[in-house]
């Protein structure tokens, strides 16, 4: 039998960074993960500015690390194109001079930038990480959780769980008792390419709106070496509803659609065509109980309208951390006490939430994107507003608001 005060299970994104954090605040916890690092995750594996804030607030030499690491791209904005083919290109700043300090995002493979998190563990010695064991059973007992594998090889007792096992979490669906719901819920599918034409000299990460892909849309995110992760999203609802071959799609787009038969021309299919699921947060959920915390997308928190989870899932990972070290010093894990866990996250990521998921549904309404891309090619002044999106969530609500399309038709 295993003994600790805070137990975590998974060590993706959300996992990891709450042992950091927990670590650099000097906490030892356990953390357990199914896989054995590195191993890969289906992702689009765009790393958002966020990424780098939150491990800075960690500690600056961990950001620092991972800016060093080769195996990223670094990215200076998105290029949004919409169904009518027109696009915009808006960087993360604008009038970027691509020096050190600027912000930009980064795309890296996850098994690289998961397995550099788990390197991170590595060196801090108040972090037990055991790898290869899969927790499958959770059993709340009067003083803390009694947790194991499912071949009985693994005993854990542990005050607190942090539950932070990724989209098919087990203790999501058992104990929180939070279930898949299609209409919000995005299934999506990755495939690896390479020798892809046309791509941004800034590595600009592509969100196209194609037709045939609407109400989802195509993802091309530059990777280093002339290789890109190619994918689809669509809302798991519209999906079934369609009966939607989401690979068959992609495969269409890049053989039979006008603009990416021509990019893809000389491109190659490297290894298989995968999918995975990314439970959103366009609803409100309970994310903790009695002696548990939910983080990352075992707590539902992918933003809706980007589909960025990583970042969500380090927000809510650090939280999770300062909500530990509290629940210690007060000895107290009730449900009650570990609300205050829910009132920080959605204080902090509510709004970008609320404001993300109104502007999902927009794209339901492809000349509603049409109209936004036409109006905004050659106009600086828009092509500015759309550019500050990514940093205030206020510029969002008002994208998010029909009444701001109206005033553009008659400002513009
Ligand atoms: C197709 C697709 C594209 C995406 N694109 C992007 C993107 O470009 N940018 C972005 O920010 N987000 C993207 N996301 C979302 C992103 O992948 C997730 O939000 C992110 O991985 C969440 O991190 P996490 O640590 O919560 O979960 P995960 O990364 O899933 O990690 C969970 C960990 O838990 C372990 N685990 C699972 N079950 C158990 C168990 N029973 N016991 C012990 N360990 C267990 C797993 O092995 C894993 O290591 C995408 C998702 C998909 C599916």
């Amino acid at each position: 039998m295993q003994e600790t005060k805070v137990c975590i299970l998974g060590a993706g994104p959300a996992g990891a960074t709450t042992a950091l954090q927990l670590a650099y605040m000097g906490i030892p916890c356990l953390v357990v993960d199914k896989a054995v690092f590195p191993r890969d995750k289906v992702c689009g594996d765009g790393l958002s500015g966020k990424v780098l804030t939150q491990l800075s607030r960690i500690d600056k030499g961990i950001a620092e690390r991972l800016q060093q690491l080769v195996f990223k791209e670094d990215s200076w904005g998105v290029s949004f194109v919409a169904a009518n083919r027109m696009g915009i290109n808006i960087p993360y700043k604008p009038n970027y001079q691509k020096l050190p300090g600027e912000p930009r995002g980064f795309v890296c493979k996850r098994i690289h930038f998961d397995n550099f998190l788990v390197d991170e563990m590595k060196r801090c010695p108040q972090i037990r990480l055991i790898e290869g064991k899969a927790i499958t059973k959770y059993t709340l007992q009067p003083d803390g959780y009694l947790l194991s594998d499912a071949a009985g090889t693994l005993h854990i007792k542990a005050q607190l769980v942090i539950a932070a096992n990724g989209a098919h979490s087990g203790f999501t669906k058992e104990v929180a008792n939070i279930h898949m719901e299609p209409a919000h819920y995005v299934a999506g599918i990755r495939a690896y390419y390479t020798g892809i034409g046309g791509l941004h000299p800034d590595n600009l990460i592509e969100l196209h709106f194609l037709k045939n892909v609407l109400p989802g849309y195509f993802w091309i995110f530059p990777l280093p070496n002339g290789e890109a992760n190619v994918g689809i999203g669509m809302l798991s609802k519209v999906a079934g509803k369609r009966k939607a071959n989401l690979k068959q799609m992609l495969l269409d787009a890049v053989q039979h659609d006008p603009v990416m038969k021509e990019r893809f021309k000389n491109a190659t299919l490297l290894g298989n065509i995968d999918g995975y699921g990314l439970p959103l947060g366009s609803k409100k959920r309970r994310l903790s109980g009695e002696r548990y915390l939910l983080v990352g997308d075992a707590g539902f928190l992918i933003d809706p309208f980007t589909g960025e989870g990583i970042g969500n899932a380090m927000y809510s990972a650090r939280m999770a951390a300062a909500q530990a070290a509290a629940s210690i010093t007060a000895n107290d894990y009730s449900a009650a006490s570990l609300q205050a866990y829910d009132a920080e996250v959605y204080r902090v990521l509510g709004p970008e939430l609320t404001m993300s998921t109104r502007l999902q549904r927009l794209i339901r309404f492809p000349w509603l994107f049409n109209m936004l891309m036409r109006l905004s090619a050659g106009n600086q002044e828009l092509q500015q507003l759309l550019s500050s999106m990514f940093h205030e969530v206020d510029i969002r609500k008002k994208l998010a608001s029909p009444g701001f399309y109206l005033r553009l038709l008659l400002k513009w």
